[in-house]
């Protein structure tokens, strides 16, 4: 009779699970290879927490030498917005998050996006009912309104299930008439669960866990025949030979449901690795939270690319929330990559991670660092070309003078670390700009010191570009005992009624003049980069601002 239910239900379906079993075999792997994939819903943008999510899947397969597909999941297309699967694919692609198998790269899988699965879907469902396994439910919204009204009154678990499941023997001929009068209905699992039972599974981070079996006839097939994301996700994940379903662990609670879904289906489970969330301590609260793409700048995948943190930096700082002892490694091999680490399952935190920005800015400065002044360029180059392109004009027509104040101080076990983001190229360097002189860079100043125009006047006049630094230095020294300030600090101090001031106080109004601030990198370099006519420019800039 459920042969007959089935046929009634799916005239249309005329395949068996058999076909799609046979259509998507094995795959040809190594034993330890993983299979993992990135199934996100179309919804909008792209959280921190889902991109750290595409991360692991992403090295875990890597490193195994296996497969990271990417699937979309848009079963609910209620919630799916306009342009979201090109968001989630380009965002991926800045990212360097980069799946080798699925929605729009191909693959022997698909269709690797669940709207065009459908068929494979129902064939299974009709399967599941043919076998007395799932059942159409034509229980109306008000019907399972009074339901979970009276459960709630009575304290009982929300659902349909036990004597509530009232159309789980309907006959077919009862179905019969139901469909005839036009009544809607889904489909609904026959769970064959005892929540007096109790499962065991192993979960690859979080370790072992204990739940009451699941026994709710969970909708597997909505009104209109899409699956609900439970069957998708046990289908998909099977016929895709997924070895490992790395995901966030709001997904916890479902366990025993899915569980129970690849019983039922004859599938063979594969490994759940729930992760934990990203959190962040409420600057208001103090209480520790998820991170909310509403309230924090971070969460939003978008920040990451349009501030300029550069993805190698952020992928350094997933590793550390990804495996608690990456960092540790990370110190001890500086010479190596992401790709030399061998991420663990074990060392994955079990709690939620905290947000930290400072680490993050500490990684990207180190990054910076140990990056010479043309891979700076390169790089702050191509991001300014996608968000600054007037400065990314500059940028072009100053290639050399550029390249050359990013490698001041470069040299040396302490290389300079005074950027984070390739944003902050543009305001660290701001010397390099004429034009910002007449703009801002002065005005940043806030001291109401006064400068001594004719003084760096004279210093122009003297000023060598051929020095070597001792020559500069002492040059500048003697320059300083001419105009009446100390070459030192030490005698200064002796008797400060003696001097105008140090050599010290000259430098700072040399630099000043040229940098529109008082600390800047290495002075000597500065200023020959530049060369005596940018200097003289500069003074010419500098007293119309002093007013003089
Ligand atoms: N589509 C689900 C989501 O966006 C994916 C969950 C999973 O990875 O299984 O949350």
């Amino acid at each position: 009779m459920s042969k007959k239910i089935a046929d009634l239900l799916f005239p249309n379906i005329d395949k068996t699970p058999d076909y799609y079993e046979k259509m998507y075999p094995e795959r040809n792997l190594d034993d330890n290879a993983m299979v993992t994939r990135y199934g996100p819903s179309p919804t909008g943008s792209v959280h921190l927490g889902n991109l750290f999510s595409a991360f692991c899947d992403m090295v875990y397969a890597r490193q195994s030498k296996g497969v990271f597909f990417l699937r979309i999941e848009d079963t609910d297309q209620k919630r799916a917005v306009e342009g979201g699967i090109d968001n989630i694919t380009s965002i991926l692609k800045s990212f360097a998050i980069n799946p080798t198998e699925g929605y729009g790269i191909g693959g022997d899988y698909g269709p690797y996006i669940q709207s065009k699965r459908t068929e494979i879907y129902q064939t299974y469902v009709k399967d599941l009912i043919r076998r007395g396994l799932a059942y159409p439910c034509f229980m109306s919204e008000e019907e399972q309104q009074e339901i979970k009204e009276e459960q709630e009154v009575m304290k009982q678990k929300i659902g349909i299930y036990g004597h509530y499941a009232t159309d789980r023997d309907l006959t077919y001929e009862e179905v019969k008439e139901n469909l005839e009068s036009g009544k809607d209905y889904v489909i609904r699992l026959k769970s064959p669960g005892n929540a007096e039972h109790q499962i065991e599974i192993k979960d690859a981070i979080k370790g072992k866990l204990k739940f009451p079996e699941h026994d709710i006839d969970t909708i597997l097939l909505k009104k209109d025949g899409t699956p609900t994301y439970h069957l998708a996700h046990a289908i998909d994940d099977h016929l895709m030979h997924t070895t490992h379903v790395i995901r966030g662990d709001e997904w916890v609670s479902s366990i025993p449901l899915h569980v129970q879904l690849f019983e039922v289906l004859g599938f063979e489970r594969p490994e759940y690795a729930h992760i934990a969330p990203i959190t962040i301590k409420d600057s208001e609260t103090g209480t520790i939270r998820k991170l909310s793409k509403r309230k924090d700048l971070w969460a939003g995948a978008k920040y990451y690319e349009e501030s300029g943190i550069p993805i190698d930096a952020l992928h350094l700082y997933l590793s550390t929330i990804a495996n608690t002892n990456f960092e540790e490694w990370y110190l001890k091999n500086q010479d190596k990559n992401i790709e030399d680490f061998i991420f663990d399952f074990s060392k994955q935190g079990i709690g939620g991670t905290s947000f930290d920005s400072s680490k993050l800015e500490n990684i990207c400065k180190t990054y910076f660092s140990r990056k010479n002044g043309k891979e700076v360029f390169e790089e702050t180059l191509s991001y300014a070309e996608k968000f600054d392109k007037n400065y990314a004009d500059f940028l072009k027509d100053n290639k050399d003078l550029m390249i050359a104040f990013l490698n001041i101080e470069k040299d040396g076990p302490r290389p300079r670390k005074d950027i984070a983001k390739y944003s902050d190229v543009k305001e660290e360097f701001s010397y390099a700009i004429d034009s910002m002189f007449e703009k801002e860079n002065y005005s940043k100043l806030n001291s109401s010191k006064d400068y001594d125009i004719d003084m760096i006047k004279r210093y122009i006049d003297i000023y060598n570009i051929n020095d070597s630094k001792d020559e500069w230095f002492n040059r500048i020294k003697e320059f300083s005992i001419n105009e009446g300030y100390s070459p030192n600090v030490k005698e200064y101090k002796k008797d400060p009624s003696k001097y105008k001031g140090h050599v010290g106080d000259v430098c700072e109004a040399i630099r000043v003049m040229v940098t529109g601030r008082d600390k800047s990198p290495d002075l000597y370099e500065i200023l020959k980069i530049l060369g005596k006519d940018k200097l003289n420019n500069r003074l010419e800039l500098f007293k119309k601002y002093l007013n003089k």
